[in-house]
């Protein structure tokens, strides 16, 4: 073997991504829309491909003899630290538990990686484990192992912080992206958008008569309360965060092959919120939550289902906004506020950065 030969062997297999239309990492990639899911499909999917990772689930479900688990992980590199109604460490524990919930499984414990700028003040980072610890406490879970790692200054942003979520199943759950189906309702617990607009406004400088805050919050509760009641009629859970709703249920019509069909007249969404996306030029389907939960449950169950909702203290804004259908699989259609129909394609670009 020539030593050309050997040089071509340990370059490995070669990068499928189209490299003549993104040669580098793009802002876009991370943000939870197309892009995001051009690099999961081609990079991460073709080197990892495994049938546990192939559900493309919010978390993993491991069967491990009696127990069933669920792991899921996820990074935080928010900016600002601080914004009205949370932090980077309050969110790095939302957003985890919340994709262990969205599997159906109660959260027992947290892992978190931390990677710290060199000059960060202390009194910052202390703010944010408390905070850490706060929303940790409030579901019941610990923070049980961690890792710390210091890059130098201007090598990072302050702080970004990795955590995994290890949860169990609970009773009765039976939730996948694959088992949407034609007939059944999609519910979400509340208003849409408020973490997006609560982010870009402080970013931005933008005063509202109303303070916008984010709706970050930890689901697990909210998804036990409804697992109680409907069990495995309780299809689907998804969190609708970076990439918003519209990302999120292009996702789930894609997986299970189904159409999926909102009413715009259904959609919860406060008028502040309007307000703010039209300075910001956004549309309110594609802003990231961080509270909020889309359920697609079968028909027969919703009502029940939308009044444990509205019974529970993150859920009274709760509101059926759409369906599944045969129709144009793959597609979300909106039905718009004057009888149109028109497609809701997932998030193009990244109109919201560093958002979660
Ligand atoms: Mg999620």
């Amino acid at each position: 073997m020539s030593a050309g030969d050997r040089s071509d062997l340990s370059r490995g297999p070669r990068c499928p991504l189209p490299i003549a239309d993104h040669p580098t990492v793009l802002l876009a990639h991370g943000g939870g829309g197309r892009l995001s899911r051009m690099l999961l499909d081609r990079v991460f999917l073709e080197a990892f491909r495994n049938p546990i990772l192939e559900t493309l689930h919010d978390g993993a479900l491991l069967d491990l003899g009696d127990a069933r688990v669920v792991v899921s992980t996820d990074s935080f590199v928010i900016r600002p630290l601080f914004f009205p109604g949370g932090d980077i460490g309050s969110l790095a524990v939302h957003g985890t538990v919340n994709d262990v919930a969205m599997c159906g499984a109660k959260p027992v414990g947290l892992c978190a990686g931390f990677i710290l700028e060199e000059g960060l003040p202390m009194e910052t980072l202390w703010q944010i484990a408390c905070s850490m610890q706060e929303a940790a406490r409030e579901v019941g879970a610990s923070i049980v192992t961690g890792d710390t790692k210091v890059v130098d200054r201007g090598k990072g942003d302050g702080v970004f912080i990795n955590t995994t979520g290890l949860g169990v199943l609970l009773p009765g759950a039976d939730v996948s992206p694959l088992r949407a189906r034609a007939g059944d309702v999609v519910l979400v617990n509340g208003s849409l958008g408020l973490h997006g607009v609560a982010v870009m406004s402080i970013r931005e400088g933008l005063e509202f008569e109303t303070a916008l805050e984010s709706d970050s919050a930890p689901l697990c509760d909210l998804v036990r309360c409804i697992l109680e009641r409907a069990g495995n009629g309780i299809h689907v859970l998804r969190d609708p965060t970076r990439g918003g709703v519209a990302s999120a249920l292009n996702e789930i019509a894609a997986q299970a092959r189904v159409g999926i069909r909102l009413d715009e007249r259904g959609l919860p969404i406060r008028e502040e919120v309007r307000g703010a996306c039209e300075i910001l030029g956004l549309d309110p389907l594609y802003v990231a939550n961080e509270g909020k939960c889309l359920a697609i449950v079968a028909r027969e169950r919703a009502d029940e289902v939308l009044e444990t909702l509205h019974a529970h203290p993150l859920g009274d804004e709760a509101a059926i906004i759409g369906e599944v259908v045969d129709e144009h699989p793959g597609r979300v259609v909106l039905r718009t506020r004057i009888g149109g129909t028109r497609f809701v394609d997932m998030l193009s670009g990244d109109p919201l950065p560093r958002i979660c």
